[in-house]
């Protein structure tokens, strides 16, 4: 491939506009009708009805809703918007929104900017073409957005055009769920209810409401555009499907929090004034482990507006690259050979007074609080391991989970040393109730600090606690985490209420009726906890023994969503009927074999339209320079060098030819199944493993080839950004 060198920051023509340093507490959240915009605009009793509506899961009357949306409508177009949007999250994993002009016929040559509350509650776009796992037949196609009040609306601003972004909910004509909030909504209430119980069983009566928190930490690459856009592979699939690792990976460990380079740093700055002004609370930013890989953290918002606003940052974070001439890669695993990317989202509860439920208190009924919560968790992880696996399984972040980065796909729980150790003895019973004297005597009071201490990390764990919150490592950094967190709060839900039963039936002193039930519980769930390595073959082999579930790829983790016992359980909750959870399952199975299949086609005209050419070049050259030089030096000389070139190429080219034929056939083969359970399952076990031989047959040839006619980017090349 002819190089050229990446222009530095400074040789590039975008202009940095700033004139003056405006401090970011002066413009955020400047392009969202947020509450302090409600307040202001709206009168008194129209804004006290809307808080009402969100903080109290009540409907809003159509009179409060026009009021709403007239003034909605006046601050958008002072903000330039010409449309309004309903933004909704279908189930393909990204945002959709379908824009309607402001602008509407008042007379012939004459328009009024017109936006009415029915206009702001309830959409209805056409809902044919996106998934739906068949719960929409195709002669209902209509489907119905409704406003989701607890998320404000924003500005979106791209290019010249500026719309009204409504954050909304995506149902059919029959009520079911077509996307990704409405369940997630639907599991906060649910958490909401089953903790408000058992805190009024502990003693707690002034809880009206209990919320789940997410804070995600989203890691990404950047790579040039001008790269990216030479590799089909990237541009379709988002992953590089061939190419050789780095001389130099990560080895050095010199990338994490590592200085960040100039171009990229910038690029920081522009995202992060994007997401101030949408009221995203963009917190933290570094390198990661991989070169070209970072970091941006938020800091953590109740779980709607959380999930909202990583949707944002994913579309923040891919659109402001386009202005730096950078490609933003979400992909869990663009670069084989080179750590991958994950989104650790830390999931807590926390009251409506602000008291996190999963902080260790200082008074000995704030510690029994704590160990309910506690354990109600690992009990969750227990005996839903599946399901939370099942949550984040894809076909890209099968790539990376297990890949000596990535927690393994056994979803165990770390909760270092002292946690367990207390636990330990609450059910040897040695800790049999929680009086003052014995917390210090044990230690639980110092709980906050110790735990929270660094060094009782475990980086390797996949639902790890750190302190006062857990941290769900297993999430793929591509993927909505509505799921993942959708089925955290689903499972917990049902440990609360589980717990709460077995307290309930105890009877007597509250404290020792949860002593003695969380003794019992303990002895039932601790197969679960694991403080240990879990990159470690050692402990694949003990998970195996102890029974915890291991299932290594999506299609297999996927059935987990459609057991009888995750039927029953989210039917219960009232979260995903039978109905939805089964369209659920159907969809990722689908998006599966999708996503494979993308690959697969790719690196076949990667390979038979690029790298199969380029080698046929280098092999004829190679061919005529033994002949010339034979002709030259007289027929007696052997050119041994040459002719191992020459045979090798043309070894290679063989193998990726009849590879490449051979995964064809495959999935043909795999197409006529009819099952797509099996067709999955066929396409994983036969085509994937299939597509990385290739690839190491493509990655072999890499380096045999001249460089100079390689036809795609190579990893050296993508991986250090000047
Ligand atoms: P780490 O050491 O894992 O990077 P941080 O303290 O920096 O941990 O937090 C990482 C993420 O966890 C941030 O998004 C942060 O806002 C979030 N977080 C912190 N406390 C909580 C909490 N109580 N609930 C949910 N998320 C939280
Ligand atoms: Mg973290």
């Amino acid at each position: 491939m002819k190089k050229t060198r990446p222009m530095i920051a400074s040789e590039r023509n975008y202009v940095i506009e700033k004139e003056k340093f405006v401090p970011v507490s002066e413009y955020y959240g400047e392009d969202t009708f947020s509450n302090r915009v409600m307040k202001e605009k709206l009168p008194k009793d129209t804004y006290k009805k809307i808080m009402d509506a969100v903080n109290e899961d009540k409907n809003l009357d159509e009179r409060t809703a026009d009021i709403v949306a007239q003034a909605m409508k006046e601050w958008a177009l002072e903000k330039g918007a010409t449309h309004f949007a309903h933004w909704f999250q279908p189930m393909t994993g990204t945002t959709a929104e379908k824009h309607d002009a402001f602008a509407d016929p008042a007379g012939p040559c004459e328009v009024l900017e017109r936006f009415s509350g029915k206009q702001l509650v309830q959409g209805e776009p056409d809902a044919s073409s996106f998934p739906s796992g068949g719960v929409r037949a195709t002669f209902e196609a209509r489907g119905y957005t409704a406003w989701d009040m607890s998320s404000p609306a924003f500005i979106r601003r791209n290019g010249i055009s500026t719309t009204l972004c409504i954050p909304t909910a995506f149902i059919s004509f029959t009520g079911v769920a077509l996307d990704k909030k409405t369940p997630l909504l639907r599991s906060n209430k649910a958490i909401s209810k089953s903790a408000v119980n058992m805190l009024r069983l502990l003693g707690n009566k002034n809880v009206k409401k209990v919320y789940s928190n997410l804070g995600p930490e989203q890691e990404y690459f950047l790579i040039d555009m001008d790269y990216f856009y030479k590799r089909q592979d990237l541009v379709l699939g988002g992953r590089a499907v061939v190419g050789a690792p780095p001389a130099k990976g990560q080895e050095l460990e010199d990338q994490y929090f590592g200085s960040i380079k100039e171009r990229v740093s910038s690029y920081m700055h522009d995202v992060e004034e994007e997401l101030f002004k949408l009221g995203v609370p963009a917190k933290t930013r570094h390198n990661e482990v991989a070169p070209s890989q970072f970091e941006i953290a938020p800091v953590y918002e109740e779980a709607n507006l959380a999930a909202d606003h990583n949707q944002i940052i994913m579309d923040t974070l891919k659109s402001v690259a386009k202005k730096h001439n950078l490609a933003c890669l979400l992909h869990e695993k663009p670069f084989a050979g080179i750590n991958g990317s994950g989104k650790h989202v830390n999931w807590s509860l926390s009251d409506d007074k602000g008291n996190n439920l999963l902080n260790p208190g200082k008074t000995p009924h704030d510690n029994v609080s704590f160990l309910v919560f506690l354990i109600a968790t690992v009990r969750a992880v227990y005996k839903h391991a599946d399901i939370l696996r099942a949550s984040v399984a894809t076909y890209a972040n099968d790539h990376r989970l297990g890949a000596n980065e990535a927690p393994p796909a056994i979803i165990s729980v770390f909760l270092g040393k002292q946690l367990t150790g207390i636990l330990d003895n609450i059910e040897k019973g040695t800790i049999a109730k929680a009086t003052n004297a014995e917390i210090i005597d044990l230690d639980i009071s110092s709980l906050p600090i110790v735990s929270k201490d660094n060094t009782d990390r475990n980086r390797t764990s996949p639902f790890a606690f750190t302190g006062n919150k857990f941290e769900f490592r297993a999430v793929g950094s591509s993927q909505s985490i509505n799921g993942p967190a959708l089925a955290l709060n689903t499972i917990v839900a049902e440990s609360l209420d589980y717990l709460a039963e077995k307290i309930r039936a105890r009877g007597g002193n509250i404290n020792q009726a949860v002593f003695e039930v969380l003794r019992k519980e303990i002895g039932e769930i601790k197969a679960v906890l694991f403080n240990g390595d879990n990159y470690s073959r050692e402990w694949e082999i003990e998970a195996g023994k102890r029974g915890l579930p291991n299932n290594k790829t999506a299609p297999v983790a996927l059935k987990g969503l459609v057991t009888d016992k995750a039927l029953a359980l989210f039917e219960k909750y009232e979260v995903l009927s039978n109905v939805e959870l089964r369209s659920r399952y159907l969809i990722h199975l689908e998006r599966y074999i999708n996503d494979l299949e993308i690959e697969a086609k790719c690196l076949n005209n990667i390979c038979v339209s690029q790298i199969i050419p380029a080698a046929v070049t280098y092999q004829q050259r190679l061919a005529s320079a033994i002949n010339e030089t034979k002709e030259a030096l007289g027929g007696a000389v052997v050119l041994p060098a040459e002719k191992e070139m020459l045979k090798n190429i043309s070894d290679l080219i063989n193998k990726i030819y009849a590879t490449n034929k051979e995964i064809m056939a495959k999935i043909e083969a795999a197409d006529a199944v009819d099952d797509e359970q099996k067709k999955a399952e066929m396409l994983c076990a036969k085509v994937k493993t299939k597509m990385n031989e290739l690839r190491e047959y493509v990655d072999e040839l890499e380096v045999l080839v001249d460089e100079e006619i390689w036809p795609v980017p190579k990893f050296w090349e993508m991986l250090f950004i000047s």
